[in-house]
């Protein structure tokens, strides 16, 4: 299994995973024409993506959802209150799902876990692939760590992790105190300690990756991020590179 990042942050997320032909993309943050022509700088036609998923429904993660759903005639899959925020979505291709329920979706498994944040409903995902049992663990616009995440992630063999804001930025940085509480709060977004815990306390020897997601561009860096995650790894025995993923362009995340 193969995972890229396509954009990462509050300009725009998406994420593409393949395993053999399979292909599915997470979130739909960027119009029909961005996201095609993203894919296509990876050499993946959207055709060829079995379904989207989706995290939650913010601008942010559903920009182009529903236009390119139409567009290329993907299922949707995500939890009931985000297809509700998603009303062009013709009822054929909803694919509502739970949290702790198992859905196959063409040669993958995918395992939602409910995550607090100022959305409808928000997931995180597992996804295994069905072939090779290679889990990656997806994890974005959270603003605390549910217990079911910690159980989820243990088993992974590649993460995708928030690191969204340095707790010094976001409080010394521009926001307004009401906006500061809502990004720290527990229904905002995982600081990078937050992300560093999280992350070292799911590492295990056969975790092979991890990739640093949804940096603001106002109270972080990706270095303070990178350097947050990989002391808390370290200590934990992870000895790879820890990298976050770039704003505005497609990066691998991990090859299994
Ligand atoms: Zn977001
Ligand atoms: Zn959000």
């Amino acid at each position: 299994m193969r995972g890229w990042t396509l954009g990462s942050g509050s300009s725009g997320n998406a994420i593409v995973l393949e395993c053999g032909a399979s292909r599915i993309l997470i979130d739909c943050g960027f119009g029909p024409r961005a996201i095609a022509v993203r894919l296509r700088t990876l050499g993946i036609a959207p055709e060829s993506i079995s379904a989207l998923l989706m995290t939650h429904e913010h601008i942010d993660h559903a920009q182009g959802a529903e236009r390119a759903q139409k567009k290329y005639r993907w299922p949707v899959y995500a939890s009931a209150g985000t297809l509700l925020a998603l009303p062009d979505i013709e009822a054929r291709w909803r694919r509502p799902i739970a949290p702790g329920v198992p859905v196959a979706i063409d040669g993958f498994t995918i395992e939602a876990i409910a995550v607090p944040h100022d959305a409808a409903s928000c997931f995180a995902f597992t996804v295994t692939a069905a072939g090779s049992g290679a889990r990656v663990g997806v994890a974005h616009d959270l603003g605390a760590v549910p217990d079911e995440l910690y159980g989820s992630f243990a088993r992974c063999d590649a993460l995708l992790l928030e690191a969204n804001h340095d707790a010094e930025m976001l409080r010394t940085g521009p926001y307004t105190p009401a906006l500061q509480e809502r990004v720290r709060g527990g229904r905002g977004h995982l600081s990078n300690a937050q992300g560093a815990a999280l992350a070292a306390s799911v590492t295990h020897p056969g975790l092979r990756a991890i990739s640093l997601l949804h940096l603001s561009a106002v109270n972080n860096t990706p270095e303070l991020a990178e350097q947050a995650v990989t002391a808390a790894v370290r200590r934990a025995g992870f000895a790879r590179p820890v990298l976050a993923a770039p704003r505005r362009e497609p990066r691998l995340a991990f090859a299994l």
